[in-house]
């Protein structure tokens, strides 16, 4: 597969006579190029371009990017901001006010609908910049080969002539011509809509008139790679690729708002609604007691737009893309927002083990060499890490010569079925590739072989990649100079040699002439320690299936040994499912793995019981799919082994039907349906295959399991804070409908005239809202058992407080209009205190809210200094209004005595008395029914 980094390095342009490049028409039919004349089309080679090169094309054509639907401007946003009935009424408002002369409240009016939408299309703005700062960390990367190295880039740095590798599960990243390939299937769904799989080949021959669907030696750029590998060459970037030039049909389609806000908009329809029913009947009484049409209507609208949570759905997206931004600090990526507050609700999450569980750096231990009899010598392998010092000592100290052949010749047959690269340099191990694969180049190395030397000599006919659901990988060699292994093939045109590791119930059945049972056990044995186990065969074939790399031939194989492979385990993780644990989630393992294997790690992780139920791909198979037994094998595991990646789904939807919210992690291709099944689909961002991430609704960009653990607890508090913004903004309103009713009911002049309303609704919620989404999570959020699946926000402790909350408010407020106008005060006095204790009571509010069950001071209040910011800034804009020339006189407000001021002010402060008291209660009372919480 990999070109020896020995060889030369093409011919390359130089500057004169790089116009040919520069001439290519982007209409080339690659597809009927060879690869040898698409090369020299590219003015590339086989070991593709220089750096130098790459980059001076980079320089000239850019880089390999889509165009994007250019993100909304501020000020489309804020265009965007007067579509909405709300203004709609305003504007009609302002009209009426300047008909009727009112020209100051018109103007009022006016400015608060400009500083209205600056707030609202700032925050969109905010939400819209952390969705896309989230996207470039989503940045595809791809493996370049550059003037015969491999090197890992961006695909944004790919130009054409440049010459990659494509693995399964690898999105394609732009429009290639395939030099090379091995069971090579792609779906083009993305363009063509056909979801089948596609087979590719290098030397299939294609008109030059071919469809697009009949190209077979491309790839196209947005597609995906479905199987086997492939070495392509880079043929158009960017805007040149068939989906660049259809990019329109990429432009997003307006996504659906994710499920939470559709159900809070539908919720803020229905508080509206009730809301406009409340009003149009106080505008009937005050029409009956004489009140002008004109003021009615004004009043009208003022209270409709202070009382409906029209802001609500906003306000919750912008709660929600802080959280994201949160977990983004905690290794998780939300792709999808309903995820964040699904994972708060999550029950159960199937975790895979290799790289989550364990830390992903596998080196080999103990290699058990066979002989015809069975298990024959056991070594074990010293050194550190990656490192390529270390040796092999047997029972009797140092191995004998025979000993050291022995492993000699299995190292040397893993290096050469081997996808891996690695590089010393001094201290420093560079490496790229499969962990297992790597882990056997540093075997080879430790024993003085030559990892890269070797594959160079060795001329590889063909290979078997490694995928999941096979559990081994194969190579064929031309290997003609090998010791006692004969090069003629049966045929007697040449032979070939094969070379396999993987699984080794994978393997027998291809070996010959030896003990299964035997060496089954001698694998439980190594597996039981905690080994990763890996079977490793050699044989010759003819060099024509060699060259098909035809897996019939794979039989008469001779099994040179068992490796074991040590994976340390995350430190981190113990602790994590400890608070999986205390916060109500299961977790299980769901993996490819020996069960041993798997069981020695979940009981040293402290996965599930002590002696963890493991439950075998096998066994499910027996049980069949969808059946009672294989429910109940799903039901009662925690650890699940051998299983095949297909498995993985089967075992998700049976979760799911046991009523678990499901939040399962993958990293293949094969896993892309279990992630879009389960609840929560998490993808790896080293480790996973474009595919994976693809299809998740959060990625991991430690690959960590104690990641997913951060990421429920930050679920959770962000579903916190959205329920705590909620109950701000509708127990306000209903505060502000409360005292006109009472007011209105009682016979009073109207409490606040439209221009207070408005400016008690911009003051207080316009600056208050979200500073409420930064709270840090409650002391105790992991305690918790997952909210219900379906609970309602609207449950019966929000309508509890709400009530509370909102009632005491506006009657308060009515009771103090009543005293004031009773003691005398002109009515123009009255309103201005009324409106500074509405203010008074709203910030007071916005602390309250900070918790729903504990104390608003159970964490200290500086903890939130966005909302402390909030509040005294909306108190200072109010003083500010008071005394403030012009606006004083539109608002009807002037400055208050330092006393009025402390009256006004404990009487606001006797509400977070009363919800403390509240608070106490009900926390006395035990945890509402039915909720968890
Ligand atoms: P896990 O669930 O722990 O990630 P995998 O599905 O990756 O396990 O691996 C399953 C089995 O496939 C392993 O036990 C091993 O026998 C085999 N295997 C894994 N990686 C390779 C490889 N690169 N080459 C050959 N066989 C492999
Ligand atoms: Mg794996």
């Amino acid at each position: 597969m990999t070109v020896s980094p020995d060889s030369h390095a093409p011919e390359i342009g130089t500057a004169d006579n790089r116009s040919r490049a520069d001439r290519a028409p982007a209409t080339t039919a690659w597809h009927s190029l060879s690869p040898a004349e698409a090369l020299a089309a590219q003015e590339s080679g086989p070991n593709g371009l220089s750096e130098e090169e790459a980059a001076a094309r980079l320089r000239r054509y850019g880089a390999n990017r889509l165009p994007r639907t250019a993100r909304a401007g501020l000020l489309k946003l804020y265009v965007r901001q007067f579509k909405s009935p709300m203004v709609y009424l305003l504007l009609a408002a302002t009209v009426v006010s300047l008909f009727v002369g009112e020209w100051s409240d018109a103007l009022f009016i006016f400015v608060v609908l400009q500083l209205n939408a600056v707030i609202g299309g700032l925050q969109e703005w905010r939400a819209e910049t952390s969705a896309a700062a989230l996207d470039k960390m989503m940045r595809n990367r791809v493996v370049v080969l550059r003037a015969g190295r491999t090197r890992e880039i961006d695909a944004a740095a790919l130009v054409s002539g440049d010459v990659l590798r494509l693995e399964s599960g690898g999105r394609v990243p732009a429009d290639l011509r395939i030099l090379s390939q091995q069971e090579l299937s792609v779906d083009e769904s993305l363009l063509t809509g056909e979801s089948l799989p596609l087979e590719k080949d290098a030397e299939a021959t294609v008109a030059a008139a071919a469809p697009m669907s009949e190209r077979r030696t491309l790839l196209f750029a947005g597609t995906t790679v479905l199987t086997g590998r492939a070495r392509a060459l880079v043929v158009a970037c960017g805007n040149d690729t068939q989906i660049g030039r259809i990019a329109s049909v990429l432009a997003q389609p307006d996504q659906a708002p994710p499920p939470l806000i559709a159900r809070l908009e539908q919720a803020s329809r229905l508080i509206g609604f009730a809301t406009l029913v409340a009003i149009a009947g106080l505008a009937a009484v005050q029409l009956a007691q004489g009140v002008s049409l004109i003021t009615v209507f004004l009043v009208a609208v003022a209270l409709a737009v202070a009382a409906i949570p029209e802001g609500l759905p906003v306000a919750i997206t912008v709660a929600l893309s802080i959280a994201t931004a949160r977990m983004a600090d905690r290794n998780v990526i939300v792709r999808a927002l309903p995820a964040v507050e699904g994972l708060g609700a999550c029950t159960l999450i199937a975790s895979d083990k290799t790289g989550t569980l364990t830390c992903n750096e596998l080196t080999v231990k103990q290699v058990l060499l066979f002989d015809d009899a069975g298990p024959a010598v056991n070594g074990a392998v010293g050194g550190e890490g990656y490192r390529p010092q270390g040796t092999i000592a047997v029972e009797g100290g140092a191995p004998s010569q025979q000993e050291l052949a022995g492993f000699n010749e299995l190292a040397r047959s893993a290096a050469l079925c081997n996808e891996a690269e690695i590089e010393f340099d001094g201290d420093a191990v560079r490496h790229l590739g499969d962990t297992v694969d790597v882990a056997f180049l540093v075997l080879a190395a430790k024993l003085g072989l030559d990892p890269g030397g070797l594959k160079a000599t060795q001329e590889e006919l063909g290979m078997i990649p490694y995928e999941p659901q096979r559990r081994y990988a194969a190579v064929f060699t031309a290997d003609a100079g090998d010791p006692g292994m004969g090069g003629q093939g049966p045929d007697g045109s040449g032979g070939a040699m094969v070379h396999v590791k993987g699984a080794l119930e994978a393997l027998l059945p291809m070996c010959d002439g030896i003990d299964g049972e035997r060496a089954l056990a001698a694998a439980a044995a190594m597996a039981g320690q905690g080994y990763r186990v890996l079977a490793v065969a050699r044989g010759t074939v003819s060099r024509d299936a060699g060259q098909r790399a035809d897996p019939g031939s794979l039989r008469y194989l001779r099994l040179l040994g068992l490796v074991g492979l040590m994976d340390p385990l995350r430190p981190e993780v113990p602790d994590a499912l400890r608070r999986c644990r205390s916060a109500g989630v299961s977790v299980v393992m769901v993996t490819g793995d020996h069960p041993e294997t798997a069981r020695v790690i979940a009981r040293e992780l402290g996965l599930g019981t002590g002696d963890p139920v493991v439950v075998t791909g096998a066994m499910l198979g027996r049980a069949g799919a969808g059946s009672e037994a294989f429910n109940d094998l799903v039901r009662g595991a925690e650890v699940f082994a051998r299983v095949e990646p297909v498995q993985k789904l089967r075992i998700v939807q049976a979760l799911q039907q046991s009523g678990h919210l499901v939040a399962v992690t993958g990293d293949g291709v094969n896993d892309a349906p279990a992630l879009a099944t389960a609840d929560i689909g998490v993808a790896m961002g080293k480790g996973g295959t474009d595919v994976a991430r693809g299809a998740a609704d959060l990625i991991l960009t430690d690959d960590n399991f104690a990641s997913i653990v951060a990421g429920i607890e930050e679920g959770r508090v962000a579903y916190d804070n959205v329920r705590k913004l909620i109950y701000l903004l509708i127990s306000t309103g209903l505060g502000e409908i409360v005292l006109f009713l009472l007011a209105i009911v009682a016979g009073l002049p109207l409490p606040l005239f439209a221009v207070q309303l408005l400016w008690l609704n911009l003051v207080t919620n316009g600056i208050q809202d979200v500073a409420l989404a930064f709270e840090k999570g409650e002391p105790g959020v992991l305690e918790r058992r997952p909210r219900l699946r379906d609970e309602s926000l609207f449950d019966r402790r929000m309508l509890g407080q709400v009530l509370t909350a909102g009632g005491y408010m506006g009657f308060c407020a009515f009771a103090f209009y009543y005293w004031c106008l009773a003691r005398g005060l002109p009515e123009a006095e009255a309103r201005n205190l009324l409106l500074l204790l509405m203010v008074l009571f709203e910030n007071v509010h916005a602390i309250n809210a900070r918790s729903e069950r504990l104390s608003a001071f159970a964490r200290p209040i500086m903890a939130n200094p966005f909302l402390i910011m909030a509040v005294l800034a909306a108190q200072a804009a109010h003083i500010a209004a008071l005394y403030l020339p012009g606006l004083s006189d539109v608002l009807g407000v002037r400055p208050v005595s330092l006393t009025d001021w402390l009256l006004v002010a404990a009487l606001a402060l006797s509400l977070l008395a009363v919800m403390e008291i509240r608070k106490l209660v009900s926390a006395r009372r035990g945890s509402d029914p039915g909720t968890g919480r």
